[in-house]
């Protein structure tokens, strides 16, 4: 099945209120018309979410947030809940990331956010990705298999699935493509036909068009490349 291309930013901890110009930078380098078969997704820090609303509306950017907290409101100082990510306007979240998961966050815990997220008309960004050990131990699917199993919360049918080897997060380092074909075709029997797969690690201009290319990749999560907007630009155009 042909998928619709998912190229999402993750700006993780990184900006000031100038960035939200960016989606307006980004429409100016690529306009609407010539990405009218993928879909652009800004990821910024929650701050940004509710001024960068209004021009990623106007610039068909999608807009989503880096993390929710698993509980609708409480006394959690400092955290942001699924609902008030939707009231900013954003609609996708990205739920654990291995930035987070490395603060001790488990598959329950994800799966959990996953729901409330999804509850709120959000669509969870779901991430999961093996350690070095592990893809030198020859556990990389079985480890991923298990986490998808228990981060997909039971029943949820609308979301996206990000790969992320956690090894090749920030590193420079990318699995090669014959790796992600072996893991996302595995991933790929879990999911099932009709969930976004996108891969994530060191996506950058120069290994875009293989990484995209390669069967059951339906986009990217990009940390790093998506901080320069002729970077994403250029990415997206190998999608
Ligand atoms: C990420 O953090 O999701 C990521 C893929 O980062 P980078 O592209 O910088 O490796």
């Amino acid at each position: 099945m042909i998928m619709r291309p998912l190229i999402a930013g993750n700006w993780k901890m990184h900006g000031d209120m100038s960035w939200i110009e960016k989606p307006a930078q980004f429409d100016t380098l690529m306009p609407a018309t010539e990405r009218g078969h993928l879909d652009i997704l800004i990821c910024p820090p929650a701050l940004f979410i509710a001024p960068m609303a209004a021009s990623c509306f106007e610039t068909n950017i999608l807009l989503g947030a880096q993390n929710c907290h698993r509980a609708e409101s409480g006394a959690h100082t400092g955290e942001v809940s699924a609902g008030m990510v939707k009231s900013a306007g954003a609609d996708f979240v990205i739920v654990g990331h291995s930035e987070i998961r490395a603060g001790g966050e488990t598959d329950e815990d994800v799966a959990t956010k996953a729901m409330a997220a999804a509850k709120q008309g959000l669509m969870p960004i779901i991430c999961v990705g093996e350690s070095l050990d592990t893809r030198k131990d020859g556990q990389a699917e079985s480890v991923v298999s298990a986490q998808i199993k228990a981060s997909v919360p039971e029943g949820l049918t609308d979301y996206v699935l990000a790969y992320e080897p956690i090894w090749a997060i920030g590193t420079g380092m990318t699995a090669t493509a014959d790796d992600i074909k072996a893991m996302h075709a595995v991933i790929r029997e879990i999911v099932g036909p009709n969930v976004r797969i996108l891969y994530g690690g060191s996506v950058k201009p120069a290994n875009a068009k293989e990484i995209l290319g390669t069967e059951n990749v339906n986009g990217a999560l990009i940390g790093g490349a998506s901080l320069e907007m002729e970077s994403l630009a250029a990415i997206a155009r190998a999608a």
